[in-house]
């Protein structure tokens, strides 16, 4: 057997600051209710002991300024700003300490959702793929290289038409991010490209046709969406 009988996609990238290559996306983690402010207006309870994730295909990455067609099969698209960070170098297994070393950059993410189908699977237990791993709905900015950035108390913020909907700081995740890298690789290789969201401070609602979607984290370069009209 030789080739493939369809034509291949290349892994989508996201662009570095400083460098002219990009990211390449092969696996996107996503981690739910890291934020206690975000759990609650869910009407769910954190859990302190450890984080839980979701995943979304590396194909449903989007550039930050690009136009998403509101998405087929909900009407109730929600914005979720996130803080991202993504791997290096091979973890597994990793200690705190080879943890952070793993990490090799950061940037502002949207982790755009079909709320509505994401609560009916959740009230009837089922996976919540339709509601998350939803085309384009993995946004991304440029990322910044963790030698030029350290997580602390920086704000992080989401406006829709210029009015804030999201502000809190990177000091109320409930899991660090060296935490999550460490937790989730103790299920995983580890290794570059892979992405991982580390979830959404409270404020989250919907967004229509025609709304703009604006982020930013202190330090790291902002994030844009257009929600454009329904395919
Ligand atoms: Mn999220």
């Amino acid at each position: 057997m030789t080739g493939t009988l369809f034509p291949t996609p290349a892994f989508p990238t996201i662009p570095v600051k400083g460098e002219s290559a990009g990211y390449p996306v092969v696996r996107i983690f996503c981690v739910g209710r890291n934020y206690a402010a975000h759990a609650a207006e869910m009407g769910v309870e954190v859990d302190r002991e450890a984080p839980f994730y979701f995943t979304k295909s590396p194909m449903h990455t989007l550039a930050s300024g690009s136009a998403l067609p509101y998405p087929p099969g909900t009407s109730n698209f929600h914005y979720e700003m996130e803080l991202a960070l993504v791997i290096g170098q091979p973890v597994f297994r990793a200690t705190r300490d080879e943890a952070a070393a793993a990490i090799y950059a950061y940037g502002c993410a949207l982790d755009m959702t079909r709320r509505d189908l994401q609560l009916v699977s959740r009230a009837k237990q089922r996976p919540w793929d339709t509601g998350k791993d939803v085309e384009g709905t993995a946004v991304f900015a440029e990322l910044t290289k963790a030698d030029a950035f350290v997580v602390g108390d920086q704000a992080i913020h989401l406006e829709v038409n210029g009015e804030t909907k999201q502000n809190s700081t990177l000091s109320l995740l409930i899991h660090s991010c060296v935490d999550v890298v460490a937790d989730l690789s103790k299920y995983y290789h580890l290794q570059p490209g892979d992405v991982i969201m580390t979830g959404t401070p409270e404020g989250v609602g919907p967004v229509v046709a025609g709304d703009v979607i604006t982020g930013g984290i202190d330090g790291l370069a902002p994030i844009r969406l257009e929600i454009a009209p329904a395919e």
